[in-house]
Parts: C-alpha cells; structure tokens; sequence
C-alpha cells in the first residue's frame, strides 16, 4: 500500500498568470496538492483574495509599502496566515523544511534569488521563471546538482522536451540529434517590418493562442521568448546551441519536438493551456486532471510549419549570439530586453528598436564578469544602466 502524503507547495508570483493557474490545478486536488506559502510583488489586495481561499501558512508582499495591509489584511480576514514582506522572506521560504515544492512564477531576473534558494535547498522546483536560467544557466544547474534538487521544467516546450526524451531528460542517452522548439510566431507573424513600426502595447500582447502576462506576451510578439527558450533549453538539457532549432508553428498544439539519429521524431500535443503544463509538472512521474479539455484534432484540421522570419525578429538570433559569446552575454541580453520591454509597454520606445537597443547593449558589455552570482548581478545592473543610457536616442 502506498502512502500519498500532500505536496507542500511555494507558489512565488501566486498573483501571476502562471501562478493563477498553478492554483487552479493545486485546488483540483486536495488530497495531493496544498499551497502552503503564497507570493505576490505589489498586488496586495489580490494576494489577500488568494489566502482567503488557499488558508496558507505563510504570505509573502515583496513590495514592503504593501506589508502592513497585508498583515492588518490577514488579521480581519481571522486568518492564521503569517505576513511577511521583501526577497528574504521569499528565499528563507523557498529554502524551509516545512515546503517540498516550489513553483518559481516570478516573472524576471526578479526571480533568481528564490528559484536558486529553492535549488540549494534541495526543493522540487517547478521552474516558469525562465529569465533566472537565462540570467544564471551554470549557477542554477550547479546549484540544483548540489542541492539535490528536482528540477521540472514549466515552459510548454521545455515540458514537452521533457515529456519526450529518453528516461529522466537526459539528452545525452537515446540517441537525441536535436531539439525542435516550436514558436507560435506571436500576433505579427507574416507581418512586413514595415507593418510593425507603429504598432502599440495593446496589440504586441494580443497573443492569438495564449493568454500570459504582460512581459512574456511581448517577448512572443518579438520572438526574444523563443529566444529565452533556446537559452533555457540549452542549460536545462545540457543541449549545445547547434541542436536547438526553432520552427513556427502557428497552432500551437504541437508544442515542441525531440528529433532522434534513427529519423524518429517524438512531439508533445496539448492545447494551448499552462494547466496541462502545471499538472504533469506538480503530479510527475504521475498524471492527474488539468481541467483542460482533451485536443480534437479532426476540428484543428491542420498543423502548420515554417521557418522563423529572422529578419522581421531578429531577437531569436540575439539569443544564439549571446550563447555563443557565452560569460555574461545572456544576462546582458536579458537584463537589455526586460528594460526595453517595459519602455515599450510605458510607449518609451518603439517595437522595432527592441532588438536595436538590445544589440546596442550587448555591444556595449561584451565582455561583463560572470564568475559568481555577484559578478551576473552586477552586470545585469550595468546592461540596464546601459540600456536607459541608449534608450533617449529611440524616443518613441
Ligand atoms: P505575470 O506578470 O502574470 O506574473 C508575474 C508574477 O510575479 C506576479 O505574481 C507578480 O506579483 C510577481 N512579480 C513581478 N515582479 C516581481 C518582483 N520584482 N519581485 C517578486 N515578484 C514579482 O507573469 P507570467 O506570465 O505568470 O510569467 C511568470 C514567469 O513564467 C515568467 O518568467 C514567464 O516567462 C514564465 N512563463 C509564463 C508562461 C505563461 O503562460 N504565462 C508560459 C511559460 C513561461
Ligand atoms: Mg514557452
């Protein structure tokens, strides 16, 4: 007979998209899953709403302004709830006995302390945060090996990676020739460069197959998201940068594919729905219901391919370069593009000039230290002094 014990989940960026929806599938499941620590940044009138209903153990604003609401929140609420406010807090949580899980929501390098706490302390760590691997790829693998922690990967293709290679995701084994990232080419694909030179916020995050937040809907309007994911795939499946492509797929149902040397290839289908993504990674090497309907592929009719338009985008070859380039490139890269995108969501700065100012950056730092967290720090904080110097030369 087989004992389940539940989960003791961390969700950090509780209040986010993928934080909403990892609670909609921990809700779906008592007996497994519990939210036990509940994260948000500034948003605490919703992390409040959260705990209402979650009951958890601990809560935490990162925003300080927003700690006393929150205390005096929980309190008329009759809550048990502990209170408590900044980065700290996030890690020291992220790293307690009491939490066997940590799901890393935290949209940007924002989430590199408490996604590596949550490595070295040997957690299940259920890793959206795709900005930590980029910003920190080596330290993050290093941490997770010493650490003896589980890492699940919570992007949809990573996850479908992972769903299809060999045994426990070792690319090495089972003859992988190469990994096949699909893209779904974001609200613009086909468009004319042209086409794009004034075009807004509002329709950079209209994405036509998933509904995210803010900061990734521009980097799928971009293809600097494809381009992360390339990075990410690189660190998570100790994959060299030659064998990882990208290919559009404008579906987005088959959401990423390993190519195998005897011409087999295995993909991944779902809907476009981070829940099915969320359950395999909260329930793995079990499966549990997502409340995600199941795919009709007879009404889908047709699976699409082609190539990415690198002109048009020419984020995802930034990527490329800042592997190749490797040391701080990518943390540069990354710390380059999450200012430019929230200049372009502010209208700073104009769509087109995204890959110009981060390519002006990455110019301008190619040789950044990168030996220890510090040293990535410090260069991800001289490519976003960098990024606001160049930024008045594109005012929008
Ligand atoms: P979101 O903007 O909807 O939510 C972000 C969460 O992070 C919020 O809870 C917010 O309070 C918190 N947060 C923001 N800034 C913070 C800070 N400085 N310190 C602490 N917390 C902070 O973002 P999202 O779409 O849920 O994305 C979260 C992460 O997951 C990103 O790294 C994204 O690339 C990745 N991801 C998202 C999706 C998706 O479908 N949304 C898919 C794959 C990967
Ligand atoms: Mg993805």
């Amino acid at each position: 007979v087989r004992t389940v014990s539940v989960q003791r989940i961390a969700v950090l960026g509780a209040t986010g998209s993928i934080g909403s929806s990892a609670l909609d599938v921990i809700a779906r499941h008592p007996e497994r899953f519990r939210a036990t620590v509940l994260s948000a940044h500034a948003r605490v009138e919703e992390l409040l709403a959260l705990c209402r209903r979650f009951r958890p153990e601990h809560a935490v604003i990162v925003d300080a302004a927003h700690y006393p609401r929150l205390r005096d929140g929980l309190a008329e609420a009759g809550l048990a709830t502990r209170a408590h406010a900044g980065t700290d807090a996030l890690c020291a949580l992220a790293s307690e006995a009491a939490v066997d899980t940590v799901v890393a929501a935290i949209v940007g390098a924002a989430g590199v302390a408490s996604t590596l706490a949550a490595a070295r302390a040997g957690k299940r760590l259920l890793l959206a945060n795709k900005e930590s691997v980029v910003l920190a790829g080596r330290l993050l693998m290093d941490a997770v090996a010493a650490g003896g922690a589980t890492l699940i990967p919570v992007d949809s293709e990573h996850s479908a990676i992972f769903q299809c290679l060999p045994h426990d995701g070792d690319a090495d084994r089972g003859g992988v020739r190469r990994l096949l990232l699909t893209a779904s080419g974001g609200p613009f694909r086909g468009r004319s460069r042209e086409s794009l030179a004034a075009i807004g916020p509002d329709e950079a995050c209209a994405h036509p197959n998933w509904s995210m937040g803010r900061k990734i809907s521009v980097d799928s309007a971009t293809l600097m998201n494809k381009g992360l994911e390339v990075i990410e795939a690189h660190w998570l499946f100790a994959m060299p940068p030659e064998r990882i492509d990208v290919v559009v797929h404008p579906q987005s149902v088959v959401h990423s594919m390993v190519d195998y040397v005897d011409g087999s290839m295995l993909a991944q289908l779902g809907r476009p729905d981070m829940r099915t993504t969320l359950a395999y990674a909260l329930a793995w090497p079990e499966r549990v219901a997502s409340g995600v309907e199941p795919l009709d592929l007879a009404r889908i009719g047709r699976l699409d391919f082609e190539p990415p338009d690198h002109a048009t985008f020419p984020c995802l070859r930034l990527a490329y370069r800042a592997l190749d380039e490797g040391g701080a490139a990518a943390a540069v890269l990354n710390a380059a593009n999450e200012v430019a995108v929230s200049a372009f969501l502010q209208r700073r700065l104009r769509f087109l000039d995204i890959p110009v100012l981060i390519a002006a950056v990455m110019d301008a730092l190619h040789d950044a230290p990168h030996q220890g967290l510090d040293a990535l720090l410090a260069s991800d904080a001289r490519a976003r002094d960098a990024a606001h110097a160049l930024i008045h030369r594109f005012a929008a």
